[in-house]
């Protein structure tokens, strides 16, 4: 083992599925990449498949120089330092990592000592962030497989669920507590080879995402999470999950009931907004995992529209994407205003038939719907309340004379609004005349405004109610 002194070796729960696993998937790697015998150097128990640098793509020239820094800082201060995780797959993938993570044998406070840039952060997972203006790089000390339920630290098991775990361990046994084999190899800096412990070269080659260990549900119990990062990650890489990691994703979604609704609302932003949106959607309403989030929302896509599938989330993700791919802004209060609108709008029609006035009705409906959310995916206040404006803005749009048009023009939320009416009209749901008038109105000149908004009051109130009923019942 090439750990330093610094840990007390931890028991490990999958030591046999790392000796099975690890050492039979490198050799079968080792295989299909041709690597010769004398090419790899291989440690003692658990054998790592090494593969030196002349025999791997990852190039210094494609690593952040902070990232850099901070792997030369910490090997200069006698410490092992390991580009791990989503860095080096994405760079063996030839693809541009989102960020770089480092693992190694310091402690946080050790690697607190070595930058004065340097936050420590995280009850849960304790980690060092060193912090190069924007850039952060997240320095992460190796984790062990101790299961001690100890009062501070330690790796701590719930019914099954990893709550705590700040158990430091050895650089094998890190990469085994890794989730997906092609996450759990590492770019060594001290001589640029990859080290691989599971199996993870080989299934980058494959296109194959398999959790570590050989007990995949035991994996998705320990972190319910992991079960959305195989979404994120076949849609982000374009893999296939291994059918064994695959069965339990249909059985298992209940346990994300248990996980902080605030952790899932990064999850859910990570899945649905950063530009692979519709893919992840349909997975996971394919493996039964969004009805775990959002289950009011789902239960509602189940039904048809007059005889029209719902097809408004997934225009609106699609949407998202492809203003993600254009590099135009996105913002996380329209996307959970799309997420939610179907509920809204249900709750509003019919308060709407009960005779309530449409404001009153629309603050009602908004506010069940967010308060039905917050158990389960907790959207920050700051989002609520745009979220609301947008919502709240759709009958208001239907309005289309006097001097209203101007004043929601002018409010803050108008654009979201429209966008949102745009949307709702490309899914059939509202006359796309509304959306064309809209369109239209924006660009038109004073006059042809004035006379676009010139219209009689008289029976404007009883028309604009039944306008607005038609269209929210999606008539
Ligand atoms: P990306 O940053 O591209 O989204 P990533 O694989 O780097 O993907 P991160 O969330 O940045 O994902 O995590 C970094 C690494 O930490 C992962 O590659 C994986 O090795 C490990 N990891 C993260 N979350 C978990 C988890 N829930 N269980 C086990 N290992 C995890
Ligand atoms: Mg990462």
């Amino acid at each position: 083992m090439e750990c330093g002194g610094n840990f007390t070796p931890a028991p490990t729960g999958i030591r046999g599925v790392r000796d099975n696993r690890g050492v039979g998937q490198g050799l079968l790697a080792r295989r299909r990449f041709g690597f010769g015998e004398s090419n790899l150097h291989e440690t003692t128990s658990p054998s790592p498949l090494i593969v030196p640098r002349s025999k791997h793509r990852i190039s210094r020239a494609d690593i952040s120089e902070h990232a850099l820094k901070v792997l030369y800082r910490l090997k200069d201060g006698g410490y092992q330092a390991y580009l791990v995780g989503g860095g080096v797959r994405d760079l063996l993938l030839g693809r541009e990592p989102k960020d770089f993570d480092v693992a190694t044998d310091a402690t946080p406070e050790q690697v607190r000592k070595v930058f004065r840039n340097c936050r420590l952060i995280g009850r849960r997972f304790r980690l060092a962030h060193v912090h190069f203006g924007r850039e952060i790089i997240e320095v992460a000390t190796f984790r062990g497989g101790g299961q001690d339920e100890d009062a501070d630290g330690g790796h701590h098991i719930h019914k099954g669920m990893i709550v705590r775990d700040n158990c430091y361990g050895t650089r094998e046994e890190d990469a085994l507590r890794r989730d997906f084999s092609v996450n759990g190899l590492y770019y060594n800096i001290a001589d640029f080879s990859v080290i691989d412990y599971a199996g993870g070269l080989d299934d980058l080659r494959a296109g194959r995402l398999r959790l570590i260990g050989d007990d995949p549900e035991q994996r998705y119990r320990e972190d319910p999470v992991r079960m959305l990062r195989a979404v994120r990650f076949a849609c982000k890489l374009g893999f296939n999950i291994d059918s064994s990691c695959e069965r339990p994703l249909f059985e298992l979604g209940h346990l994300l009931r248990d996980i902080p609704p605030a952790r899932l609302f990064e999850e859910v932003l990570k899945l649905l907004q950063t530009g692979l949106g519709l893919c992840a959607f349909e997975k996971l309403r394919h493996y039964r995992l969004f009805a775990q989030l959002f289950p009011t929302t789902d239960a509602l896509l189940d039904h048809e529209d007059h005889n029209f599938p719902i097809t408004f989330v997934s225009r609106g993700l699609e949407n998202t994407d492809r203003r993600i791919r254009e590099e135009q802004p996105v913002t996380p209060a329209f996307l959970f205003a799309v997420l939610l609108w179907e509920p809204v709008r249900r709750r509003f029609t019919q308060l709407l038939a009960g005779d309530m006035a449409a404001n009153e009705a629309m603050l009602l409906a908004a506010g069940d719907a967010c308060a039905r959310q917050r158990s389960l995916v907790a959207i920050p206040k700051r989002l609520v309340l745009p979220m609301r404006e947008i919502w709240s803005l759709q009958p208001r749009l239907e309005r289309r004379e006097g001097k209203r048009p101007h004043r929601l023009l002018a409010h803050p939320r108008f654009r979201a609004a429209y966008d949102f009416l745009l949307l709702r009209a490309e899914a059939g749901e509202v006359d796309s005349a509304l959306a064309d008038w809209w369109t239209r109105f924006q660009a038109a000149n004073s006059q042809t405004q004035a006379e676009m908004t010139a219209g009689t009051t008289k029976g404007r109130r009883r028309r604009r109610r039944a306008a607005i009923e038609k269209e929210m019942a999606g008539t």
